[in-house]
């Protein structure tokens, strides 16, 4: 069995002060830092994802009110602060060996719909975690009941074995995360309780 570990989304606009803050979003980058440099030797591929936006259309709610369903206040614009990377995550990224971007010209939900650049290719997750073998992935990140639901459900889709580390996420709202979390579990997902001081980490 062969690991990987998918970081989704730990950008300044997912996190307080940034333009669509998830309260403990810059906890779970310091969390997912700390895991990720004690953890680093047990996964064969660590990846993170961002929210990559030029122009999504209605993604961003520019002319009106987002409903925070669909339409969302502008976030995560390519050449701001707020599509980086939170400060708190650099010692995780020290151990990212490639970020896959996601929605430069419309919504994009999962880290399965980005996309990296290697060797002048441009390569998905699926295909960058298939050619290293990957049969298991624990995701993390922001937001549980939206891009780490959509990156969990699509890896099972994909046919891996899912975790979702629920202590290194941190969701928008508590009624989408339950939901979320029953969507998940439904599709086979495991919804573990993990943190860097905590127990095995894998069953
Ligand atoms: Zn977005």
């Amino acid at each position: 069995m062969s690991r990987g570990l998918i970081i989704v989304d730990v950008q300044h606009d997912f996190c307080e002060g940034g333009s669509l803050p998830v309260t403990g979003g810059i906890a779970v980058a310091e969390g997912v830092s700390a895991y990720t440099v004690a953890h680093a030797q047990e996964y064969a591929t660590i990846v993170a994802t961002a929210d990559w936006h030029v122009d999504p259309g209605e993604h961003w709610a520019t002319d009106g009110e987002p409903d925070f369903v669909t339409s969302w206040p502008v976030h995560c614009e390519v050449g701001t602060e707020g599509a980086d990377f939170r400060p708190e995550l650099a010692a995780a990224l020290e151990h990212v060996q490639a970020v896959f971007r996601k929605g430069e010209h419309e919504a994009a939900y999962s880290g399965f719909e980005g996309s990296t650049e290697v060797h002048g290719r441009r390569l998905g997750l699926a295909d960058w975690l298939r050619e290293r073998g990957i049969t298991t992935v624990d995701v993390c990140g922001i937001a549980t009941d939206h891009c780490v639901r959509a990156t969990a459900l699509d890896a099972r889709r994909e046919g891996l074995e899912t975790h979702v580390l629920l202590d290194l996420c941190a969701g928008v709202a508590p009624r989408t995360t339950e939901a979320a979390l029953r969507e998940m579990r439904d599709a086979g997902v495991v919804v573990a309780h993990d943190t860097p001081a905590g127990g095995p980490a894998h069953p």
